[in-house]
């Protein structure tokens, strides 16, 4: 049954990096009331592989008809691979926005603690934090090389206009000026100066998990530390 389901059209897509594009999707009619960091869910189907749901957080927050998607296309993958071969005019259907992340608190200091695509959620959270324009922020974004960034202009100029907001990258490519390695390596000197804040956490489960423990180990609180939720018991299987 076809539930709530959104008929999108694509108005623009964009390569953000060598694997991720961003597709700007647009519903006629429909103003988007989610809170910034859910997720919705892109529905595809082939006579190969039947119906299937996806989920992808929206880069942008509510107000708007349009919900802006960085997908990352993977090898073999089924709706990542459809969702980059999608053209301008296409139409796609979504379930509307759900999810548990989401900003507990906007005026207190916050860590955004992400890897890869996990960044798409941070990216709606860290505008709705800026507005507030109250704590401070920290943003360690994982990726594997400078390439596979996503939006660093965009951040660089968030960070360099907000002087509560700063933003550093966790490469794994050791040729790296900065911090490298894994972002949870990186908890005690990067969030040091910031006041009991909450951390919102977001990547493969196994880096959501291992970061929880580091925060936990670091004397943060677990009613501190929000991630989807699911994740302890994707790892555990
Ligand atoms: C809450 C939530 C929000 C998400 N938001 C985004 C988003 O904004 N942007 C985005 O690009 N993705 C996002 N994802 C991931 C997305 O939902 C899909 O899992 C992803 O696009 C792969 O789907 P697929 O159908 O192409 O691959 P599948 O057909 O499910 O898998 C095929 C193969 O692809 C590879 N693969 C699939 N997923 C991963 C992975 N995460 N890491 C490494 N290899 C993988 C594996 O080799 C797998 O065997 C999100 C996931 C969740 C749970």
């Amino acid at each position: 049954m076809a539930l709530d389901l959104l008929s999108a059209t694509v108005a623009a897509t964009y390569s953000l990096t060598p694997r991720v594009r961003q597709l700007v999707l647009e519903v006629d009619g429909h103003t988007f009331t989610h809170t910034p960091g859910q997720h919705v869910s892109v529905r595809y189907e082939s006579d190969q592989d039947g119906v299937v749901y996806r989920p992808y957080s929206p880069v942008n927050g509510p107000g708007t008809d349009r919900l802006v998607l960085a997908v990352k296309q993977y090898d073999g993958g089924t709706c990542s691979v459809w969702l980059h071969e999608r053209t301008v005019g296409d139409t796609i259907s979504v379930m509307p926005p759900s999810g548990n992340l989401h900003l507990r608190d906007p005026a207190r200091d916050a860590a955004f603690l992400a890897t890869g695509t996990g960044l798409t959620p941070m990216m709606a959270m860290l505008e709705q934090y800026l507005a507030e324009d109250s704590g401070h922020a920290v943003l360690l974004y994982g990726e594997r090389s400078p390439a596979d960034l996503m939006y660093r202009p965009t951040l660089d100029r968030l960070s360099a206009s907000h002087p509560n907001l700063t933003v550093e990258y966790v490469l794994s490519d050791t040729s790296w000026n900065g911090r490298t390695g894994y972002v949870q390596d990186h908890l005690d000197s990067a969030l040091g100066s910031l006041d009991a804040p909450h951390a919102y956490i977001c990547g493969v489960p196994q880096m959501v998990v291992d970061t929880q423990s580091a925060l936990r180990d670091a004397g943060l609180p677990d009613d501190h530390i929000f991630s989807e939720g699911w994740e302890q018991g994707a790892v555990s299987n």
